[in-house]
């Protein structure tokens, strides 16, 4: 995926950096000395669904509400304004915490207010309720699963200076801007005591300046600048796609010199005079968003709550207190799939692969429908009847479940049951363009093994209309000759 911004067009000049300083300044205040106003106990949450996110929240439907939308708005972003194709089926699935205390026995050190990971079968963001930042704290966490989804190897500050510059994204009717002031611009704004550029571009994050808040935060605001800059600026923007890529495979410094032309002193100084600048650019879009499709609310069940809030401390904490967690709800709630599938990660991660299998066996009966897992299930599996059979089961579920439907059908060919792994491939709806190939292959060679031979001949005719690269034409060409030279010398 890549996340460079393709400008449509510039609007007229942006706000103020400095007129709106003080407003944000009072909003900050806000944020960071009080505490939200919520009375402490026990808490009760609810579940919400969007089409693409789940979420369990302790604050009130209209707030949580509002923050899925963003979700969704952010994601539909992505996808319309980048070449950005989602293709892993894993659940993302946000946590709010209405009250501190309790957020940071799940957060993972003092003064984060959220934080995204990724398991096998599902992305988390966990955020504590922060008022009126709840939008920019959702999508700074999404943008960084979305950076993950791109397997693009970037630095922490620009990994950290994306997820701001987008984390103050504006939506409205046909217009989606990017760049607009948020935290991190006040605080550039404020500060002048910046990193040397080459800490800041080395910094990881097991730095510790991340120990220390205002050094944190000062590394985040001058990752937001930079990045802002290099996004938005004319000098910068043209080239920004290229400085991604060469930033990814050959670090900062040279990246700067082979795309720009610069040293890192030229990249310091353009960095100053573009934050003296009264104004800053945001970028607009016209791009129409659909509307959010309807929001599902329930209460969430104290069973889910478990398995939810066990598997944040069993990443962040300790597998040991979640494995408690879900041994106590599995006894009171045997016919949750959800748990089931987190025993089985949950036993994989502490090597217990016969107790997973069992996990994941039960999951699957129990009717899990969470993709990735049904896949990872099967892969443990490899070539065996039992995994055809969870495909089988999961396909009962998931009708649409092309990469189910393709690696059932593969395998039953393998199996000798050709009649039927034919028709599983056939029912598939859509064709990966990596799937083609093997897709075809399999049904050559198993139409001929019946005797079918027009049929295959019309898989490997197929075979050559997919075939793109030099080793995938030939393999079609080849593929060709075994169906026809079966025609012509029947057995
Ligand atoms: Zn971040």
């Amino acid at each position: 995926m890549s996340y460079t911004l393709k400008m449509l067009r510039f609007r007229s000049p942006a706000p103020l950096f400095q007129r709106h300083l003080r407003l944000w300044l009072t909003a900050l205040a806000v944020l960071l000395f009080t505490t939200p106003q919520r009375s402490l106990g026990k808490e009760s949450w609810l579940r919400l669904r969007s089409p693409n996110f789940e979420m369990y929240t302790a604050i009130g439907t209209r707030q949580s509400t509002d923050i899925l939308r963003a979700f969704e708005q952010v994601r539909e972003f992505f996808l319309k304004s980048t070449r950005a194709r989602l293709t892993t089926h894993r659940p993302t699935r946000i946590v709010v915490f209405g009250d501190e205390a309790q957020f940071k026995i799940y957060s993972t050190r003092d003064r984060v207010v959220g934080y995204a990971f990724r398991t096998e079968h599902r992305d988390h963001i966990g955020m504590l309720h922060s008022g009126r930042y709840n939008r920019e704290i959702a999508t700074h966490e999404y943008m960084h699963l979305l950076i993950s989804e791109s397997q693009t190897k970037l630095p922490t500050w620009f990994q950290e200076g994306t997820a701001e510059l987008f984390a103050t994204i504006v939506v409205s009717e046909n217009k989606v801007k990017v760049g607009e002031l948020g935290p991190s611009a006040i605080w550039a704004s404020q500060n002048q005591r910046w990193f040397d550029l080459d800490k800041l571009l080395r910094a990881r994050y097991d730095d510790p300046l991340f120990n220390n808040p205002e050094l944190a935060q000062a590394f985040y605001a001058q990752s937001w600048a930079m990045v802002h800059m290099i996004n938005l600026s004319p000098d910068y923007r043209p080239q920004v796609s290229k400085f991604v890529a060469a930033l990814a495979a050959e670090g900062a410094e040279r990246a700067f010199a082979q795309v720009y032309g610069k040293t890192l002193l030229k990249v310091r100084d353009d960095f100053d005079k573009y934050l003296d600048r009264k104004k800053l650019k945001v970028a607009v879009y016209d791009l129409p968003l659909e509307k959010v499709a309807a929001v599902e609310t329930q209460p969430a069940e104290d069973v889910e709550m478990q398995i939810v809030l066990g598997t944040l401390l069993a990443q962040i904490k300790s597998s040991g207190t979640a494995l408690d967690m879900y041994n106590k709800a599995a006894s009171t709630q045997p016919a949750s799939w959800e748990l089931r599938e987190e025993l089985g990660y949950l036993a994989e991660r502490l090597g217990k692969a016969a107790e997973a299998h069992e996990h994941f066996a039960k999951a699957i009966e129990l009717g899990c429908i969470n993709r990735s897992t049904i896949l990872h299930y099967a892969g443990l599996l490899g070539d065996t009847p039992v995994a055809a059979e969870a495909f089988k089961r999961a396909l009962e579920r998931i009708p649409d479940f092309d990469e189910a439907r393709f690696r059932l059908g593969l395998l039953l060919i393998k199996q000798e049951h050709l009649q039927e792994g034919i028709a599983q491939l056939e029912k598939m709806k859509q064709l990966r363009p990596e799937w083609s190939l093997p897709y075809c292959r399999a049904l050559v060679h198993a139409n001929l093994r019946l005797g079918k031979q027009d049929r295959a001949l019309a898989a490997a005719q197929a075979a050559r209309s997919y075939a793109q690269t030099p080793e995938e034409i030939a393999e079609a060409e080849q593929l060709k000759q075994v169906a026809e030279r079966s025609v012509t010398q029947p057995r």
